[in-house]
């Protein structure tokens, strides 16, 4: 069946130049096995039907709202059990994320009620999880694996992540993510790390499990040497490649994610301008989070450096139980606008086609003929309403696939 969604202000975000989210005004998008097939001015879609031999079935009124492309969430922690909101309290007093971790909180706290949570439970968790990020226009979302860290239970939380994306009716991006040395690996670490390069990563790939390898290069979690390990390991198996780099200290992952040609390289609160150029000539996608650099009390990466670079940014939510427990990119996206010195156009972009790139996927974040037939229609006509009034969940429907 075709559905032709029209008296819409359509925001396609394939536009150029000084239209960059390409708006039309009076706009349609018609929809059919689950793809847009033609996106234009209201005016021509019964000529547009004709033309494709396409009988619209269902039109849908919108009455002059802002039709955009389904939002798509390019990193998130969804999957985890247990809850840290007594760290919130103590960060809220002034204790630092690094003081926490080192007194027994942070991701160490999240492991032990993951490990022992059931499947079930944990796909219950990530289900609602999911269906809150929906409820907010989220239509893709990464999730990472991460809160195990032994190998046969990351092996599980990524089969956990696809069945939690199947409920609950969005589309779900599975990726491993090695996070830190587990505490009880901390006196065979380099054994550790040859696990999980020799054993995790090719196992993953053999069963399907995730497009991609993130790993966490940080102070407290990966060192650079480590991570060139397991991200070899991943590109050598077919997999995407993509990390966190920089949120506490610059260990030079910014540079071998670029000379892997990684998807994307996530945080880059700290980045020198070697690693920019790097980055730029290799096409990395630079994944904002907002919502983590704002909590954590630290000072925002280096924007104006990495549009002037050309970097694509994106924005996401880094939905987590430590630093970032929230769904809503519409909220990242106020913080992006107020915080991050982001536009509002780049806002946009970094959550529809950009975030889409960050995944390795060009079928979605924008509508365009061939693309997904995601879409959101919001009670808004303005891009800008959407930050602007943050908070609130504009969101009119959601439509997947
Ligand atoms: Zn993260």
């Amino acid at each position: 069946m075709a559905s032709l969604y029209h008296r819409a202000r359509v925001m396609t975000c394939a536009g150029t130049g000084v239209d960059p989210l390409g708006m039309i005004a009076d706009g349609a998008v018609l929809c059919e096995a689950g793809r847009v097939v033609w996106v234009g001015p209201d005016e021509d879609a019964d000529a547009a039907c004709r033309a494709l031999d396409v009988v619209a079935e269902e039109r849908i009124d919108l009455g002059g709202r802002l039709l955009t492309p389904g939002l798509v969430d390019c990193h998130t922690h969804a999957v985890f059990a247990g809850d840290r909101s007594a760290e919130f309290a103590l960060r809220a007093r002034g204790a630092s994320y690094l003081e926490i971790a080192a007194a027994g909180g942070g991701i160490a706290a999240t492991l032990v009620p993951t490990r022992a949570a059931s499947d079930a439970d944990l796909q219950r968790l990530t289900v609602d999880r999911l269906v809150a990020a929906r409820a907010t226009g989220t239509t893709t979302i990464e999730v990472k694996s991460g809160y195990d860290l032994t190998v046969a239970g990351e092996l599980r939380l990524l089969r956990v992540i696809a069945r939690a994306g199947a409920q609950a009716g969005v589309n779900v991006v599975p990726t491993l993510l090695c996070h830190v040395i587990p505490p009880e690996r901390k006196a065979d670490r380099d054994v550790y790390v040859r696990e999980l390069a020799g054993v995790l990563v090719p196992t993953v790939a053999a069963d399907g499990l995730a497009s991609a390898v993130d790993i966490y290069c940080d102070e407290g979690a990966f060192t650079r040497d480590e991570s060139e390990l397991v991200l070899r390991a991943a590109r050598d198996a077919g997999l995407g490649v993509k990390a966190h780099v920089g949120q506490f200290s610059d260990q030079g992952a910014a540079e071998l994610c670029a000379a892997l040609g990684a998807l994307s390289v996530d945080h880059l609160e700290q980045v020198s301008d070697a690693a920019i150029a790097a980055l730029a000539a290799a096409g990395t996608v630079a994944v904002m989070l907002p919502g983590a650099c704002v909590q954590l009390r630290l000072p925002p990466p280096p924007v104006e450096k990495l549009r002037a670079a050309g970097i694509p940014l994106a924005v996401a939510s880094d939905l987590n139980p430590g630093s970032s427990y929230s769904s809503s990119l519409p909220l990242q996206m106020w913080m992006a606008t107020t915080h991050f010195s982001m536009s509002v156009e780049e806002a946009w972009l970094g959550v529809t086609r950009v975030a889409a790139r960050a995944l390795g996927l060009s079928d979605r974040g924008l509508l365009a003929p061939g693309a997904r037939a995601d879409l959101v229609a919001w009670n808004a006509e303005h891009p800008a309403a959407i930050p602007y009034q943050y908070g609130a969940n504009l969101v009119d429907r959601v439509i997947v696939a």
